[in-house]
């Protein structure tokens, strides 16, 4: 009851990538990073473990952008045509590569990464990739002609890839679709229907992680512009709660967003953010507790699992591993008062 689980990222050692940063190039190259980055992982899993998370990711600590870890291995990517475009309706600039021709995976792309996991810990464990209508947002296309379209092709080698690894053990496969809060319409039109296209025939626990973004400043800035109260959630949860998904992670502690939105999802389980990925401040267990706490009023117990607000990839390390133990020791409150 009331597992905890982190939205995905971690923090990277200084020694793989710049801290604090986006789209950090990587520090190391060829054998040498690969082997720092399965080291990363094994440090990842040891933070979450000491603080007593339940369900654990491997920090992303393999890829360098959430969206890019999917993308670099696909064919029909062009790298050498980078463009400069505004993503999440032009909230902020990014360098994306562009869609050339029809998209294939050119092979198993997490696989490695996920057996690494799974022989590192006897955790149940969570695995991350960006959604259909996020990666259709963070790159050029020049062959589909449509986001939809575009949307729908990635969404089938999402499913044969998110296959791949639940028969490797994952117990969870999470999608991470920040586009689902800038798109309302799109969602309707298509993000639904392309969700339920990436996790159809899984057997392992689903979620989707839909979230107000990083805690970096385009995003802090936007979010000023939202008013006194975000209803986004109002208008995508009672889709979600008809598609096949099986949890949604969303974004609770220090946000706008009314606790009661959560009543909308129907049964899903719900991955409550409790930690605040945007402020520099260790949240207290007390803190912590009096989310989930609000949470409970609207869904039951053995549905609720304490999460962050979103990556923590570019936090402080320490702050980071602060966080965690806050966010564990939360939830052990709370189990307390329950029992
Ligand atoms: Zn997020």
């Amino acid at each position: 009851m009331l597992d905890t689980t982190i939205a995905g990222s971690l923090p990277k050692p200084a020694w793989l990538a710049a801290p604090r940063t986006l789209w950090a190039p990587w520090r190391l190259e060829g054998a040498t990073l690969e082997e720092g980055k399965r080291d990363a992982v094994r440090l990842a899993l040891r933070d979450q473990e000491e603080a007593g998370i339940d369900i654990v990711t491997d920090g992303e600590q393999t890829r360098r952008h959430f969206v890019w870890g999917f993308v670099e291995r696909l064919d029909g990517v062009d790298f050498s045509k980078m463009v400069t475009i505004g993503i999440r309706a032009d909230r902020y600039k990014a360098d994306v590569p562009t869609v050339t021709a029809p998209l294939r995976r050119r092979g198993p792309i997490h696989t490695e990464e996920v057996r690494f996991l799974r022989s590192q810990t006897r955790q149940r464990i969570k695995f991350t990739m960006p959604g259909p209508m996020t990666i259709a947002d963070t790159i050029h296309d020049a062959h589909y002609g449509s986001r939809n379209r575009l949307g729908m092709a990635l969404a089938a080698l999402i499913n044969e890839e998110a296959r791949e690894l639940a028969a490797l053990g994952v117990d969870v496969i999470q999608l991470d679709e920040p586009a689902f809060n800038v798109y309302m319409d799109e969602v309707r039109e298509w993000g639904i229907e392309a969700l339920n296209r990436a996790v159809e025939g899984l057997t392992c626990k689903t979620a989707v992680h839909i979230c107000y973004g990083y805690g970096i400043k385009a995003n802090t800035d936007w979010k000023q512009t939202l008013g006194s109260e975000w209803r986004q959630y109002e208008l995508t949860f009672p889709l979600l709660a008809g598609s096949r998904i099986g949890g949604v992670s969303l974004e609770c502690a220090n946000s706008r967003v009314p606790m009661s939105l959560i009543g909308l999802l129907g049964g899903k389980d719900v991955l409550v953010g409790a930690i605040d990925v945007a402020s520099d401040r260790v949240e207290t267990p007390e803190e912590v507790a009096a989310v989930i706490r609000e949470a409970l009023k609207h869904v039951k117990s053995s549905q609720i699992f304490p999460c962050t607000n979103c990556g923590m990839v570019p936090l402080d390390r320490e702050l980071a591993r602060a966080k965690l133990r806050a966010l564990a020791g939360g939830a052990a409150l709370v189990r307390r008062e329950l029992a």
